[in-house]
């Protein structure tokens, strides 16, 4: 199968076709500025010596400092790290945050350790990585398995290494160690906001209607929590446990308790159990992947039966399940703009770090609902077809891109 980097980069070639003025800023984001590979040595409990591959894009730094998660999968590999880092330049830049787009990884099964080595990993990392990281040139943040400690200790050894405290050289850190207040929320808060300045986009209103959503940790939780509270009927949720439906609609509040219980949203009263992998193809107004990439590819496309698709994941939809979604009239508000409230925020902490000095979490929410809305103008505006809003998100992007560069009359090349 293609390369899932090549593949994310494709989607350049349709903008490029309708606007020739931006094929060389189009061309700069076909490859990373920079990939640095490294092996951490990690200690374990038991003695014993393990060798951990891992990698940091900054893929690049047109618009700004580098900015991007850190994850820690058994899966990740370079080919994922650059991909997730191109769709951070498109993403930082859908949103007008004044940074470039990064991405990391170290790969190993995070579950697999103790605390203790979970710790060393993640100084292990910025000890592998130091010489690229820093709060003017790249900005990590959370990830898969780096939410919350992960990244406090990744700030500690940054602090340690670099003989001075430095809080802005890492986001999503703890609110009590740097942190700023609202950023837990901030994707799922922001992808409501989305949806919400969007709703006229939509083949159905938003007060009633049916929504699936799969992956019911940060986001997931969030965003079913806020759609909720707005009159939407959450009938069916999912994670790595398993599936749940309730056609009158799930009572979200009770069913996050009932997570931080049991671990998982299996036999919550008063729902049945579901395949699954058949969340993806409910019959619903609204699904939204909140978990994983490549949920809905070309062999599944044809049986979506939602009449929109809010990507709160990184990549739920595959490239090669665009055309299908499309003849059907699936709208998609897609990941660049819909789960673009993490790096939001994730800038507000930045600046708060800068500043030392901090704010309260209306202002934060204010703000944040605030720049949501008008990214959302701003990509709703150039997309004809509401079908075609990925298409216009990435057009816009390569527009800031190109003034970016326009405006410093360089591109680095020549
Ligand atoms: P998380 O680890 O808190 O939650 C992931 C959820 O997905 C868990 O409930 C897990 O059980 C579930 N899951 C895993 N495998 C599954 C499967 N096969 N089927 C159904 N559910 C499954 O992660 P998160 O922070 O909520 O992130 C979720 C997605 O959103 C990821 O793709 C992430 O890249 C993206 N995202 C998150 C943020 C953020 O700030 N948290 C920002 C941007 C994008």
């Amino acid at each position: 199968m293609e390369k899932q980097h090549s593949a994310a980069t494709k989607r350049l070639e349709t903008i490029c076709s309708e606007h020739p003025e931006y094929a060389e800023v189009a061309l700069r984001l076909k490859y990373p500025m920079e990939t640095v590979s490294a092996t951490i040595p990690l200690r374990m409990d038991d003695g014993s010596l393990k060798l951990i591959k891992a990698w940091r894009c900054r893929y690049n730094s047109l618009r700004g400092p580098t900015k991007g998660g850190i994850r820690f999968h058994q899966e990740v590999d370079m080919d994922e790290v650059m991909t997730l880092g191109f769709w951070m330049t498109i993403k930082t830049a859908v949103a007008d945050v004044p940074f470039g787009g990064a991405k990391g990884g170290a790969q190993i099964d995070a579950h697999s350790l103790s605390t203790r080595e979970l710790e060393k990993l993640s100084r292990g990392y910025m000890r592998a990585f130091s010489h690229v990281i820093g709060p003017d040139r790249d900005i990590p943040a959370p990830d898969v398995a780096t939410g919350g400690k992960p990244i406090a200790w990744m700030a500690d050894e940054y602090f340690n290494l670099e003989k001075k405290i430095e809080p802005a050289v890492i986001t999503g850190k703890p609110v009590p160690f740097f942190g700023t207040k609202g950023r837990s929320g901030a994707t799922g808060d922001g992808a409501a906001y989305c949806l919400d300045a969007l709703s006229q986009r939509l083949p159905f209103s938003l007060d009633g209607a049916t929504v699936a959503v799969q992956g019911f940790g940060n986001a997931g939780m969030q965003i079913a929590r806020r759609l909720s509270e707005r009159g939407m009927k959450i009938i069916a949720v999912s994670d790595s446990s398993g599936a749940i439906r309730k056609s009158d609609g799930l009572d979200v509040t009770a069913l996050a308790k009932h997570k931080r219980d049991t671990g998982s949203v299996a036999d919550f009263e008063g729902s049945e159990s579901l395949e699954a992998d058949a969340i993806v193809t409910l019959d619903c107004d609204l699904f939204i992947p909140a978990a994983l990439g490549n949920v809905i590819t070309s062999d599944n496309a044809d049986d979506v039966k939602a009449k929109a698709i809010l990507e709160v994941a990184n990549g739920p939809v595959r490239e090669d399940a665009d055309e299908t979604l499309k003849s059907k009239g699936v709208v998609i508000i897609p990941d660049v703009l819909a789960n673009s409230g993490g790096v939001i925020v994730s800038w507000y902490e930045w600046i708060q770090n800068r500043a030392g000095d901090y704010w309260e979490e209306e202002e934060v929410a204010r703000r944040l609902r605030q720049q949501i809305q008008r990214a959302s103008h701003d990509v709703s505006e150039r997309a004809g077809d509401p079908a075609d809003l990925r298409k216009a998100a990435y057009a816009l992007a390569i527009e800031r891109i190109t003034d970016t560069v326009n405006a410093l009359g360089y591109n680095g090349a020549d």
